[in-house]
């Protein structure tokens, strides 16, 4: 391709990804397709010579379209949002434009040092505690990929504290105990697991009626696993759980976790970003006690994934369990201190320049965007809930703060799963299913960018007319 062709196809991309979001509504909801669908339609060999690239953009529309679930789509209501934004997209453009790899700050001073202000400005602006500041005597922050890879790092840093750094040489894992509740996100399981905890060392605490943890609980599981000889090292409260969105009360497990000198992280993947509203600012309540903290902008602020924030009071831990020098990766600023270089505060070694879509975003205006989005989205859902009281065919199932309602039909299980099934296939919405102390429930997450009052009020209204005759 030539520097021509490039111009030429470059803008032909913009056009059509403009032309995509702005007619995004056209397209049912999830896509179509049955499994193998799409490899079908392709030839089954690579080409043997180069096409025109025109006819590759063209498979865009014939190959790719068919198979896409539009995240962007305003009657998205399935997971929760990922959603973007036109300055992100020309942020990700740019950084691959650039190509850096940014391991090191001497692989590309930019990439650390605009990732380091970002980190400081997202703590300013969502009103964290000074001590996750870069500028901080113990703390800082970095941008992972996602929530998962941060809670991982978490449990590596805690994992390093509580055994003085000698699992870094012994590997032994086999005292340290992990607390959480059911409702908390696959990714803390994962994490154990993969740190060498595994599942069984992996404490269930049990949660309350609005789905929080219940912090006796966890008073007397850790005095009972210290009584066991075990080491208690690693608990997670959950702001704004996946299932139901419940906020687990951080304030009164971090007094455990003091006592008994076990790592305090909390996932707010989701619902962290709210806090950029500041009447939402309560979500952040006890993070002063944390040890580390993430939240994703690639959620609900506009900044397509990948972009995790991950912040730690506790840096030394972070650097002592990931850290490795060798030879060819050393250099005079980083060994003067003056330099951070982001490949130890993470899993991988190289890194992608994220930090460019994140500073585009808030330049463009992306903060008052996002805050007057989620005041859109929080509204809205105490709309739907209003609605939805107001229909005896249907029973909402947990407390709902934010922008997530979780519903049923009262004719039960089978009739919410139908219920649906038969939404989802309809093409207009896209719901997800999820079970709530053993009950099934539909989650409607309204977080799209677009997302306005007529695409709930439709949402409810095909729910209504699926749901049959009152019990
Ligand atoms: C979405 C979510 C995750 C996982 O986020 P990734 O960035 O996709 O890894 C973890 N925890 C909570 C509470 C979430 O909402």
């Amino acid at each position: 391709m030539t520097p021509d062709d490039f111009r030429q196809h470059g803008h032909a991309l913009i056009d059509w990804i403009a032309d995509y979001i702005e007619g995004v509504e056209q397209f049912p909801v999830a896509s179509q397709v049955q499994p193998g669908d799409i490899r079908a339609s392709l030839p089954e060999h690579p080409p043997a010579a180069a096409e025109p690239f025109t006819d590759v953009l063209a498979d865009l529309d014939r190959v790719v379209m068919p198979g896409i679930t539009h995240w962007q789509h305003p009657s998205f209501f399935a997971y929760f949002p990922g959603n973007s934004s036109y300055p992100a997209i020309l942020g990700e453009l740019a950084a691959a434009g650039l190509g850096v790899q940014g391991m090191s700050w001497v692989t590309s001073p930019a990439c650390t040092e605009v990732e380091t202000l970002m980190m400081d400005w997202m703590q300013e602006l969502l009103g964290l505690p000074a001590k996750f500041l870069s500028t901080s005597a113990h703390g800082g922050g970095v941008i992972h990929g996602s929530a998962s890879e941060a809670t991982l790092a978490s449990i590596l840093a805690a994992r390093w504290r509580a055994t003085g750094g000698s699992i870094n040489t012994t590997g032994d894992t086999s005292h340290l105990v992990a607390y959480a509740t059911s409702q908390a996100h696959s990714s803390i399981e994962k994490g154990l697991r993969i740190a060498g905890i595994g599942t069984a060392q992996l404490r269930m605490v049990p949660h309350d009626g609005s789905f929080a943890m219940r912090v006796d609980e966890l008073e007397r599981m850790v005095a009972d696993d210290i009584a066991a000889g075990l080491t208690p090292f690693w608990v997670c409260c959950t702001r704004g759980t996946t299932s139901s969105m419940a906020f687990d009360r951080v304030g009164l497990a971090a007094e455990v976790a003091r006592r008994h000198g076990m790592w305090l992280h909390v996932d707010a993947a989701m619902s962290g970003i709210g806090a950029l509203a500041p009447e939402h600012r309560w979500i952040n309540d006890g993070l002063e006690l944390a040890d580390s903290y993430c939240t994703n902008p690639h959620k609900w602020m506009g900044v397509n994934f990948d972009c995790d924030l991950f912040y730690t009071a506790d840096r030394a831990a972070l650097l002592g369990a990931l850290s490795i020098l060798p030879e060819y990766l050393r250099s005079a600023a980083a060994a003067s201190g003056a330099a951070i270089d982001y490949r130890d505060w993470q899993i991988p070694l190289g890194r992608r320049f994220r930090a460019l879509k994140l500073w585009f975003t808030i330049r463009a205006g992306g903060v008052a965007d996002a805050v007057e989005m989620i005041r859109r989205h929080v509204a809205l859902t105490q709309q739907l809930a209003e609605w939805v009281r107001l229909d005896e065919r249907f029973e909402i199932v947990a407390p709902h703060p934010l922008n997530l309602l979780c519903m049923r039909l009262t004719a039960g299980d089978e009739a919410t799963d139908a219920l649906i099934a038969r939404a989802n296939d309809s093409g207009a919405a896209l719901f997800t299913r999820t079970v709530l102390d053993g009950v099934v429930a539909c989650r409607v997450s309204i977080g799209g960018r677009t997302t306005d009052e007529r695409h709930v009020r439709a949402a409810w209204q095909l729910l209504q007319s699926l749901a049959g005759e009152p019990t």
